[in-house]
């Protein structure tokens, strides 16, 4: 069936201007890390992909080795663009990224000109796009001089593959100096994507700082700490959850610990007293500064997203709240 997307679904989103740009994003965006590879169900993708965009959600965050296998989520997107949102592309923001390890050789990850315009050029074929918005290096590069992937991200704006230059998981002083490479080469650094969360705070030491001082953007990943800060895992690890489906993988039995899960369940008190669910005041944490503007969430399932947007309802916190929770984490 011809998908319609809801005329309502720009009445209630929240956008947020990127830093100092013209760009507005979602204070909710949408990532496709898991859930969207070719080993899952692309109806569930596509219904995710729907209900995320019926809500005012225009952001989509992907990167090369999103899936598993590596690629696929680029090409279940590009599948459910070219079915359903092909006429909506101007109302879209698709991001994608290049820096972990896509194919053998030398050329296949890290940050050298080679590899990123080679990379974002099999993107935009999975995807079946001209450009995407925003283009980021997935993570510095210790062995690349930092001005060759600047450089290469200027290149891959000026040539059209993109429309914007992003940078993910730099620390302060690489985030100064890369936008200071950024601008003097006239493409300047629009974003930063760094892990932020309850559990792992570590853009509040000097990085926030940074972003407001050069006028960049910030999307923070994993705002639920992939699951944790909901209540999903209050009781047990349920079948089907990530963590169970990657138990032994990045030590996510270390990562759901009592100790985690008691928090959370402290935690959980005070989001229902503020009148929302976990998952919700998680997100809303998050958007508390400034400088953040968007919260780039995961799902599993449509009702997952259904959940985090109303987390825009209520974004305020009172110090007392929030003397709370510091005190809990
Ligand atoms: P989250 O912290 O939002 O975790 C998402 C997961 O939490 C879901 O897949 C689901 O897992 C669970 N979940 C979500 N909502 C609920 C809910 N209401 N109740 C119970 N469980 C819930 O984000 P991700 O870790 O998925 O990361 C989001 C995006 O960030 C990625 O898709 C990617 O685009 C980006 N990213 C970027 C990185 C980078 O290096 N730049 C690295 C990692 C991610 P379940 O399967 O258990 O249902």
């Amino acid at each position: 069936m011809t998908y319609l997307p809801a005329s309502t679904r720009y009445d209630s989103m929240t956008y947020r201007r990127c830093g100092r740009s013209g760009l507005l994003l979602p204070a909710v965006s949408l990532g496709l890390w898991y859930n969207f590879g070719g080993v899952d169900s692309i109806e569930n993708g596509r219904d995710m992909i729907h209900r995320a965009f019926d809500l005012g959600i225009t952001h989509f965050d992907l990167a090369n080795n999103y899936g598993p296998p590596p690629g696929s989520a680029e090409e279940t997107f590009g599948r459910i663009l070219a079915q359903d949102l092909a006429p909506y592309r101007d109302e879209l923001v698709i991001s994608s990224k290049a820096g972990y390890l896509m194919w053998p050789g030398p050329y296949g990850e890290w940050g050298s000109r080679k590899y990123l315009v080679a990379s974002l050029d099999q993107s935009l074929e999975r995807m079946g796009l001209d450009y995407v918005d925003i283009f980021y290096s997935h993570r510095p590069d210790p062995n690349t001089p930092l001005e060759e992937t600047m450089g290469a991200l200027d290149f891959i704006v000026r040539s059209g593959r993109a429309l914007y230059a992003g940078i993910s998981t730099y620390s302060p002083e690489q985030t100064r100096q890369a936008a200071g490479i950024l601008r003097s080469l006239g493409t300047p650094c629009l974003i930063h994507q760094p892990r932020y969360n309850m559990f792992d705070r570590w853009i509040e030491d000097g990085l926030l700082n940074a972003l407001a001082d050069e006028g960049i953007g910030c999307i923070a990943f994993s705002p639920l700490d992939q699951g944790i800060l909901t209540d999903k895992y209050l009781r047990d690890i349920p079948d089907g959850s990530r963590a169970e489906k990657l138990s032994g993988r990045f030590n996510w039995g270390d990562t759901v610990s009592a100790a985690r899960v008691a928090t959370v369940r402290q935690l959980n008190k005070l989001a229902q007293a503020r009148g929302q669910s976990m998952a919700q005041m998680a997100i809303a944490w998050v958007l508390r500064h400034s400088q953040m503007t968007s919260a780039l969430i995961g799902a599993s399932k449509v009702r997952q997203i259904e959940e985090a947007v109303p987390a825009l309802d209520n974004l305020t916190f009172s110090e007392m709240e929030l003397a709370q929770i510091e005190s809990l984490l």
